[in-house]
């Protein structure tokens, strides 16, 4: 991802964990792109399937969906 599309990617979640909403100001860093439907499972590699989240919910969530 180019670094202009994850800003605009981290601008459409408020900077903030898709999933539990923690903020990037929170945690100290960037958080992370989850695959909404997992690759594995053939989710898209689109942004349009792209949940921004913090670590420890891409942990959580794995391969579920
Ligand atoms: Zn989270």
């Amino acid at each position: 991802m180019r670094q202009d599309q994850r800003i605009a990617f981290r601008k459409r979640f408020a900077f903030r964990c898709g999933y539990c909403g923690v903020r990037e100001r929170d945690v100290g860093a960037e958080l992370t792109i989850d695959h909404f439907q997992p690759g594995s499972k053939g989710g898209a590699h689109e942004p349009e399937n792209w949940v921004y989240c913090c670590h420890a919910c891409n942990e959580f969530k794995g391969d579920y969906w």
